[in-house]
């Protein structure tokens, strides 16, 4: 679905396609309408421009985005995404994804999420600190731990979420880590949140390996996308004896038959910015051969299980067909549009939805603002256990109701979802309340 932006450019209109999935899903749910036509229009949206003082003394000025998609199961939450392609219709569609996926692992959160136009890379340290603060000075009166917390997301960090709390801080006159998750540990974060949304990926696919009684030797993985979330997933499948066999960045990506060393591939990743095939040995890296590839190359690839790790929309009804994995988790948040959706179901494949595979973040960060709400903190494997727990509650909840209904997974997730959503607003009256119907 395209518009035509104010400049006459082409937009892909990402949130009304991310909308379409609640009328398909609706057929499913046992809730009022008016649940599902409250959840098409987000609660409230706010458009920031941010002015930084650069480094040789210019001044720019950034535009920002904050977005609240609904609060009927409690404040708003999601990350804050710097990237140059931000845009109004990305956040709205970011924030509606939350709404739904707080609600598929039943924590007391609403959706929401915010976004700053920027190629961080382009920034010194400095630059970046007085951005992040400056967008909070923008946005600190429509945020607030019990109305809408922000978190890290795309090309944003624990670092720049301590900067966050502490201008909010600032601005409020007392220490408030509630405010925002995904902090550094010494500054209230969780333990367990850094790895959190690859290893909820990691528990779903565990889940599924159990259900079709997978040997992971077997098993080629390929993820794109080799950041926070890609990283961390490849990392645990690799413990279990999974081969990744292909691993991409925003330049590309590289390809061996017969798998990765990822913590190698991490350390070097991680330590020079480059995604190299190498094995480590202590602190000698030395390259393996492997192809490089394309990030297309990547996603048609023949592999098992395909893990679309870094943005939104690279399935799409132009390159769905050509999907060889019968498997997809969809650890980045929409990485298929409704169109490729519908390609993919018809070729039977299994998808793991992105607000069920990527949920574990969420979850992490819902349990680091209980800890800071108590002020008393949890070890790392009390975080795992509760996690582990509620990925797979939910993941088989969602499985059960796919089976019942004989509809695909994310049809099952979103049903899941409005199932509880619309208790909450069903709990505070609908129509058929009020005029008094059955
Ligand atoms: P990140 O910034 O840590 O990493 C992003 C990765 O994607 C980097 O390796 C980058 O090089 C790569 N990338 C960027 N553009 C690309 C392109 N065009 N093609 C291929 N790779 C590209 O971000 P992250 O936190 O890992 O987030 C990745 C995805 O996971 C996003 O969709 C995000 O919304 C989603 N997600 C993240 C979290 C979290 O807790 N970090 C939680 C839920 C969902």
């Amino acid at each position: 679905m395209t518009t035509t932006t104010d400049n006459g450019q082409s937009e892909t209109n990402i949130f009304d396609d991310a909308i379409r999935r609640l009328d398909r899903a609706f057929a499913y749910a046992e809730i009022d309408a008016e649940a599902v036509e409250r959840l098409k229009h987000p609660r409230a949206i706010l458009q920031v421009a941010v002015p930084v003082r650069m480094d040789d003394g210019s001044l720019r000025v950034f535009e920002g985005y904050r977005v609240r998609h609904d609060d009927s199961r409690g404040p708003g939450k999601g990350g804050v995404r710097f990237h140059p392609d931000v845009n109004l219709h990305e956040v709205k569609a970011l924030a509606f994804w939350m709404t739904c996926k707080c609600a598929v692992v039943g924590i007391p959160f609403g959706g929401a999420k915010g976004g700053v136009v920027v190629n961080p890379k382009e920034l010194s340290r400095l630059e970046l600190e007085r951005l992040s603060r400056g967008f909070i000075q923008q946005i600190g009166d429509f945020i607030g731990p019990e109305i809408d917390i922000p978190a890290p997301d795309v090309y944003t960090n624990a670092m720049i979420m301590g900067w966050m709390m502490d201008e909010y801080s600032k601005m409020h006159g007392h220490r408030t880590p509630t405010v925002i998750t995904g902090k550094p540990i010494p500054l209230g974060g969780s333990l367990g949140r850094e790895d959190a949304t690859g290893r909820g990926a990691y528990y779903c696919i565990r889940e599924l390996a159990g259900r079709k009684g997978w040997d992971p030797k077997q098993i080629r993985v390929a993820v794109q996308g080799f950041g926070n979330a890609g990283q961390h997933v490849a990392r645990l499948l690799h413990a279990d004896g999974y081969r990744v066999v292909a691993v991409s960045d925003s330049k590309g990506g590289i390809y061996r038959e017969e798998g990765f060393d990822i913590p190698s591939l991490i350390r070097f990743k991680n330590e020079s910015r480059q995604l190299k095939a190498v094995y480590c040995d202590g602190s000698v890296c030395e390259m393996v051969d492997a192809e490089t590839i394309s990030n297309q190359e990547l996603l048609e690839l023949d592999v098992d299980v395909l893990i679309p790790a870094a943005l939104e929309n690279v399935i799409a009804e132009e390159n769905a067909k050509a999907i060889q994995a019968p498997v997809i988790i969809e650890v980045a948040n929409g990485p298929t549009t409704s169109d490729g959706d519908a390609i993919l179901n018809e070729a039977k494949k299994i998808v793991v939805p992105d607000i069920l595979a990527n949920a574990g973040g969420v979850t992490v960060s819902y349990f680091e603002w209980v800890q800071n709400k108590q002020g008393y903190y949890w070890t790392e494997g009390e975080v795992h256990e509760k996690l582990e727990e509620i990925m797979t509650r939910e993941f088989n909840a969602i499985y059960g109701l796919m089976d019942q209904h004989s509809i695909d997974m994310r049809t099952a997730a979103y049903a899941h979802a409005l199932n509880r959503i619309g208790q909450a607003i069903e709990a505070v009256g609908t129509q058929s309340y009020f005029t008094g119907g059955p």
